[in-house]
């Protein structure tokens, strides 16, 4: 069976998107992958969704899956494993899906630090998520590592659970928004450590602490910690599309904001695509014109 367009993301881009599709009548599965509701599903707090009282991350993407379903949208779980964008063909562990049009919104994933221990201790005390597993260190230390908005609303979540939270950062400003900075200098359990190089994470069977250069005097320090969080920046999920699309030297698909790429009937939305600000509200904006564009696509085939 050939569909009108086919979604490949189950995060606020492809729920938009398949939200938009349904509603302009267009046939639509939604393939949500690895992360049903996206990064969304990871988030704590959102409070800058416009027209949405604080709410969670977690309730908030359920809503946008809810919402697409019910506007006609047939959400699988599958993950895309391979792609013939100039046949416009998706292949999932369950099956091959062709379509007329394809959205592609697989959205972004953490970046990792490249230093021993941050692999071999994934899971038992590094994490990328305060809001999954910051109730594990309830009462106990933590670091946080970054130095931008992420950075800094992973440190406030776990300041509320945690006995004292690091905040180490390898420059010695923080790039966040005004009234995060705010909130940081009101949490009296967040410690910053500026000009700091992580050089390791350190622990056997579980994390106990990290080794840093301090890059303004070359020192090498330690500092013990129960769990260490991540939280510097993000990689796009673009890999299937390489060799089929030109991708920027970060991996980003060079869409304009009418988020048509160089292939015809293939559209990129959300996270992947090349912009300044990634974020639910313009994940959401990706998403509704990606549909508008593939259904006059259509049209005019
Ligand atoms: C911890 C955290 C907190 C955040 N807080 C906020 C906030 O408060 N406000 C805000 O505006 N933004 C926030 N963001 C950013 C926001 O979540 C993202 O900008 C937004 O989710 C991007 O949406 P997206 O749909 O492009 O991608 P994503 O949300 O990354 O969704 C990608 C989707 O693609 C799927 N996928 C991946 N690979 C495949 C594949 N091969 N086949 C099929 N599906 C696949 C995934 O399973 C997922 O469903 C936060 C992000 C994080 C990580």
């Amino acid at each position: 069976m050939e569909y009108d367009t086919l979604i490949i993301g189950g995060g606020p881009a492809g729920c938009t998107a398949a939200l938009y599709a349904a509603r302009a009548g267009l046939q639509t599965p939604l393939l949500t992958g690895p992360e049903l509701g996206g990064q969304l599903a990871s988030a704590g707090t959102v409070e800058n969704c416009p027209g949405s009282a604080p709410s969670s991350g977690p309730d908030l993407a359920a809503a946008m899956l809810e919402q697409a379903r019910k506007a006609g949208a047939e959400l699988r779980g599958e993950t895309a494993v391979s792609l013939d964008l100039s046949r416009r063909t998706v292949r999932t562990s369950a099956g091959t899906y062709q379509g007329r049009t394809v959205i592609y919104a697989a959205g972004a994933r953490p970046r990792t630090l490249d230093v021993p221990g941050a692999e071999t201790l994934r899971g038992r005390g590094v994490s990328f998520c305060a809001a999954c597993d910051g109730p594990l260190f309830r009462g106990r230390d933590a670091a946080v590592v970054g130095g931008g908005n992420s950075a800094v609303g992973e440190a406030l979540d776990l300041s509320r659970l945690c006995r004292r939270v690091w905040l180490v950062h390898r420059r010695n400003a923080l790039r966040a928004e005004r009234r995060e900075l705010e909130r940081l200098e009101a949490a009296e359990n967040i410690m910053p450590i500026w000009n700091a190089e992580i050089t390791a994470i350190l622990g056997r069977d579980r994390v106990t602490g990290l080794s840093y250069r301090d890059i303004s005097t070359g020192e090498l320090r330690q500092l013990a910690c129960d769990g260490v969080f991540v939280a510097i920046g993000r990689l796009p999920n673009t890999e299937p599309l390489r060799g089929q699309l030109h991708l920027d030297a970060a991996g980003y698909v060079p869409a304009g904001e009418d988020t048509r790429t160089e292939l015809p009937g293939v559209f990129a939305a959300g996270d992947v695509r090349q912009k300044s600000l990634r974020q639910i509200v313009t994940a959401a904006a990706d998403g509704a014109m990606a549909a508008h564009m593939a259904a006059d696509w259509l049209g005019h085939q």
